[in-house]
């Protein structure tokens, strides 16, 4: 087994008074959030922030996602425009993210140097107990080395990062499994950009602020002043075994020869094929399960020795167009 092996935290409260404590020491804890875990640490705390990346290794130029216990916070922060109240009353706590204009209390490191900054309360019991035992704001990318596949259990963060992270919070399995919806929010409501999609829908979104969204890649986001990070850069999310990917509902096209296949189905097909082994995301096809499953079902296929895997994109509607940006991502060789 793993020599100086992280210490996992659980889920009572002593726990998570020791968790709260060392955040606002300074120390970095990986925690559970609703969409996948996060690396913390106290977003006002340079140094730490500094590790964060440091650990990950993540360029300086991809910015941070600060958490918050309660929408109320934001202003201290952020200049709040008026949209942000139809969209947190909405779907805060949850896996939203908004890019609003920042005050001079966040660092620069946090916000890669710009003058905005991306903040979220998260809906997860322990994060949120967390953030308000800790008194901190928490910054939390996704507690995997940078461009690899995000974690949804508290295991991939072991695996992907041994003593390298030695705390970890063990809150089970993240309930979406995919990153938050992030939207830039700096200009208005009318200005309003899809930067990242998630598991809330553009079109709910839209709903709530009352204004078509433009959706915007990582050119259209430097177009309206974001900074490029590679959170939106076309290789991410990525495993090492080649991924080939198919449109919904396609036959894989199998490679002759040259090891074992992996092909990956929305749900469990009805006939076995010959020559492969077959996985599925959901049982009956369903998208929630779908995108919860995604990134643990790359990992272990990538654990498993595959020459090759074989993955069948989502319909392109709701919770599928985040579950196939990030199978995009993940397939991309560069
Ligand atoms: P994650 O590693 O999932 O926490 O990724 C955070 C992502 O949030 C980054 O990669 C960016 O895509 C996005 N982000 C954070 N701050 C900003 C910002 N100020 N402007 C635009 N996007 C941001
Ligand atoms: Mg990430």
């Amino acid at each position: 087994m793993f020599r100086g092996a992280p210490l996992f935290f659980r889920e009572t409260e002593a726990d998570l008074i020791r968790v709260g404590k060392l955040l606002r020491e300074g120390e970095l804890v990986a925690l559970p959030t609703e969409t996948v875990y996060g690396l913390a640490a106290d977003a006002l705390n340079e140094n730490a922030v500094r590790r964060v990346f440091s650990v990950k290794g993540r360029p300086f130029l991809d910015p941070l996602i600060v958490h918050l216990a309660a929408a109320e916070a934001v202003e201290v922060l952020a200049e709040v425009p008026p949209a942000l109240e139809r969209l947190a009353e909405r779907f805060w706590p949850g896996p939203l993210t908004v890019v609003l204009r920042k005050k001079a209390v966040v660092p620069d490191l946090v916000t890669a140097g710009g003058g905005t900054v991306a903040v979220r309360v998260p809906a997860h019991r322990l994060m949120r107990r967390v953030i308000e035992l800790s008194g901190c704001f928490l910054a939390a990318p996704s507690a995997n080395p940078f461009g690899y596949v995000s974690p949804t259990r508290a295991e991939h963060v072991r695996e992907s990062f041994g003593e390298k992270v030695p705390w970890i919070l063990d809150g089970g399995e993240c309930e979406h499994g995919l990153e938050s919806a992030i939207v830039w929010l700096a200009d208005g409501a009318k200005r309003a950009r899809l930067l990242r999609s998630g598991p809330i829908s553009s079109e709910e979104i839209e709903a709530a602020i009352g204004h078509r969204l433009v959706s915007g890649d990582a050119g259209n986001a430097e177009k309206t002043g974001a900074q490029p990070a590679p959170g939106m850069l076309s290789r991410h999310y990525s495993p090492f075994t080649p991924i080939v990917l198919r449109e919904a509902g396609a036959k894989p096209t199998l490679r002759v020869g040259g090891g074992r296949q992996a092909v990956v189905w929305l749900r469990r097909p009805q006939v076995a094929m010959a020559g492969v082994e077959e996985f599925w995301l959901s049982e009956n096809g369903d998208l929630r399960e779908a995108g919860r499953n995604v990134f643990a079902l790359a990992r272990r296929l990538d654990a498993g020795g595959f020459a090759v895997m074989h993955w069948e994109l989502a319909p392109g509607t709701g919770i599928g167009v985040a579950i196939n940006d990030r199978l995009r991502r993940a397939a991309a060789r560069a």
